[in-house]
């Protein structure tokens, strides 16, 4: 990196120049996205440094994932405060337990010996066996791993996990005294019986603090180590990360943190708040400071953001930090409501198209979505557009497990005796036989999977209803050339990522899709308040990750006759401006679907548009492909205008999505 010019004051307002000025010892920053907490942090490890008032290898910074980490060493090693020899270290709660670990063992274990729990599945697969359950069901056994990832990581053991999980809401897979029993068993396995152990990544941490607090001469020995601690994103902190940094502080008080409340998402893992908030009742002497101007996002985003996370309740509530944008003024934020799911997809590739001609690249521009199996249609409608595109922290929707197990059972009956049912039927069976089931099942990775397979099943009726000739066969036979028209994930593109996943990253121009009801919040996570609350973060936290642009959009139905009329997300009541000020957010008339004339026509379009653009023409005639090319050749649409069936509504509407 390129070494900051000026030390480790300059370039910082007078709220980050307090924290970083502030004496040896406690010091809470309380600050809002986009707000320079990460600045502020590692300029004032620089400055205890360069102070004298700590040598660099005594300071600890954690944070909670290695991007997060490294990120924070590349931003020490700018400041000439870590690498070769002058070493902060920067890690995950996780590497840094490891490496203690490591050391600090045989002073408690001797010659007893400990490894890393590497086949993780197979081992609660091994116990849940003992226990009587159906390993067959694989979904199960992850959804058990979490639970007892997520007791483990809440310090809570195995006899208090029905209580627990009960008083948090948990999505509990199966009988909670089944998930104990598991849960009991699988603490038993990981010790042999002459007491080595298999540790899995919750031990790391548990184990470590143990060591350090069983034995006061090896705490002594930690303390003359490190003195000086310093953690991100402390909203994040699980009750055994702060278990461990409490054996590491040792009763003294050197420690500086950095969250926002506000940016709590990570709940159902359990990472918890509570410590930020609680901490200067904890340390009365602490330093506190709050920064709220944001250097990030335009004021109209900065603004909205304001807006979105002043509705919210409860506690975290009260820590709420008006943010003041520091940034020129930008463009107004786009509210865009659809009458169908494919229109919202069209209409935001329309967008991002847009953005690109007008110079945005496609690496700064993301598309933001509550669920995974949502980045399916815009895969598509990317690739078909011939824009570039990655998918974000999962895999792209037909490389996925389920899907690809999925499409193996349906081409492996593709060639066999057509079966008496409808396509879509036949589909339907299929897919019920790969665990797709009529209600939505409990526990989060089966539930997942599940929304996959819908998506498919949702996918296969599209086919079925613009070609209603194909058979079994010749469905199948589409989908695969759908799934293989999708391009590899492609560096530079434009990010398709969950809004979870999205946490942390910034773009130029951020698209917020799929902001109804039941998609956004939620419908499963709003059953309480906690839960509604946790999705509204959500939301702020998608909102800030836009630095000029940013779009937000939902649709009123799943698509033509699909599903019940459903309205946009209450989170955005209070913020698109009235219809008076010329926004449309009336359900959009009843479409009625182009007839053959108009298919042919578009036929044509869309070779032109396919040549001139040099992708691939396939022969799927997807609506998708249809309306993305109407809003690609805007000079055909009074011609669309007149041809029978299209309408002028619809050409308002697509006109209004051109340049
Ligand atoms: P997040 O909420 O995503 O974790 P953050 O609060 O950690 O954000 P940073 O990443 O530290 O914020 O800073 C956000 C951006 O604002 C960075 O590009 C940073 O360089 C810039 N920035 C921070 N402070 C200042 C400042 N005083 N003057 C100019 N730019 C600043
Ligand atoms: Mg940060």
């Amino acid at each position: 990196g390129q070494r900051v010019e000026g030390g480790a004051t300059a370039g910082l307002d007078p709220d980050q120049l307090e924290a970083v000025l502030a004496p040896r010892g406690p010091v809470c920053v309380l600050a809002g996205a986009g707000t320079g907490k990460t600045r502020t942090i590692t300029r004032r490890i620089a400055h205890l440094v360069e102070s004298g008032q700590v040598n660099p290898e005594q300071v600890l910074a954690v944070t909670f994932t290695s991007r997060a980490a490294a990120e924070m060493r590349e931003r020490l090693a700018s400041l000439g405060v870590s690498g070769p020899g002058n070493s902060v270290a920067a890690q995950t709660f996780h590497a840094a337990a490891m490496r203690q670990l490591r050391y600090f063992w045989p002073m408690t274990f001797g010659d007893l010996r400990w490894d890393l729990l590497e086949h993780k599945f197979r081992m609660v697969a091994r116990v849940a066996r003992e226990v009587g359950i159906d390993v067959s069901d694989r979904d199960l056994l992850r959804d058990l791993s979490s639970e007892i990832e997520w007791a483990k990581s809440s310090a809570i053991g195995p006899d208090q996990y029905a209580d627990a999980a009960q008083r948090a809401h948990r999505d509990v897979p199966t009988d909670p005294r089944t998930v104990m029993q598991v849960f009991a068993a699988y603490e038993a396995a990981k010790v042999a019986p002459n007491g080595d152990r298999l540790l899995d990544f919750e031990d790391l941490l548990i184990y470590t603090t143990m060591i350090l607090q069983s034995d006061p001469s090896i705490g002594e020995e930690f303390r003359s180590r490190y003195r000086s601690f310093v953690v991100d994103e402390y909203q994040d902190v699980t009750p055994i990360q702060q278990n461990l940094l409490d054996a590491w502080l040792g009763g003294r008080d050197d420690l500086t943190v950095v969250g926002d409340a506000n940016q709590t998402i990570y709940s159902f893992t359990g990472a918890t708040p509570s410590y930020l908030l609680d901490f200067t009742r904890r340390f009365p002497d602490a330093t506190l400071v709050r920064l709220q101007r944001d250097y990030r996002s335009t004021p109209q985003v900065v603004n909205l953001a304001n807006e979105a996370i002043g509705k919210a309740r409860g506690r975290i509530a009260g820590t709420r930090l008006q943010l003041v944008g520091q940034r020129d003024a930008g463009p107004e934020p786009v509210f865009a409501g659809y009458d169908d799911e494919i229109s919202e997809v069209v209409g935001v590739v329309a967008e991002i198209r847009k953005r690109i001609r007008a110079g945005v690249p496609a690496s700064e521009i993301a598309v933001l979505y509550r669920v995974n199996a949502q980045s399916e249609a815009y895969e598509e409608a990317l690739a078909e557009a011939g824009i570039d595109y990655q998918v974000r922290g999962a895999q792209s929707f037909f490389e996925r497990p389920e899907i690809v197990a999925a499409m193996r059972r349906l081409t492996s009956l593709a060639g066999g005796p057509p079966p008496p049912m409808q396509p879509v039927d036949a589909v339907r069976h299929a897919l019920h036989q790969v665990g797709l089931t009529e209600s939505e099942p409990k526990g989060a990775n089966a539930r997942a999977r599940w929304q996959q397979l819908l998506r498919l099943v949702e996918i296969v009726e599209t086919i079925a209803s613009e070609a209603p000739e194909l058979d079994f066969a010749g469905v199948v036979g589409k989908l695969d050339e759908r799934s293989r028209m999708r391009h590899a994930p492609i560096g530079g593109g434009v990010t398709l990522s969950s809004m979870h996943a999205a946490k942390g990253l910034e773009w130029d121009a951020v698209f917020l899709t799929g902001l109804h009801e039941g998609s956004m919040p939620l419908g499963r996570a709003s059953k309480t308040v906690d839960e509604v609350e946790e999705e509204r973060r959500l939301f702020y936290v998608g909102i800030t990750r836009a630095r000029e642009h940013l779009h937000l959009s939902w649709s009123l139905s799943r698509g033509e006759g699909r599903g019940t009329k459903r309205r946009r997300s209450r989170f955005l009541d209070a913020l698109v401006p009235a219809p008076s000020a010329g926004l449309d957010l009336e359900p959009l008339p009843e479409r009625t679907e182009p007839d053959p004339d108009v298919l042919k026509a578009l036929t044509v379009w869309r070779k032109e548009f396919a040549e001139s653009h040099e992708i691939m023409e396939s022969n799927v005639m997807s609506k998708t492909m249809v309306r993305t090319i109407a809003t690609a050749v805007p000079t055909t649409l009074e011609d669309l205008a007149k041809v029978r069936g299209f309408g002028r509504a619809r050409t308002d509407e697509i006109g209004a999505a051109v340049i």
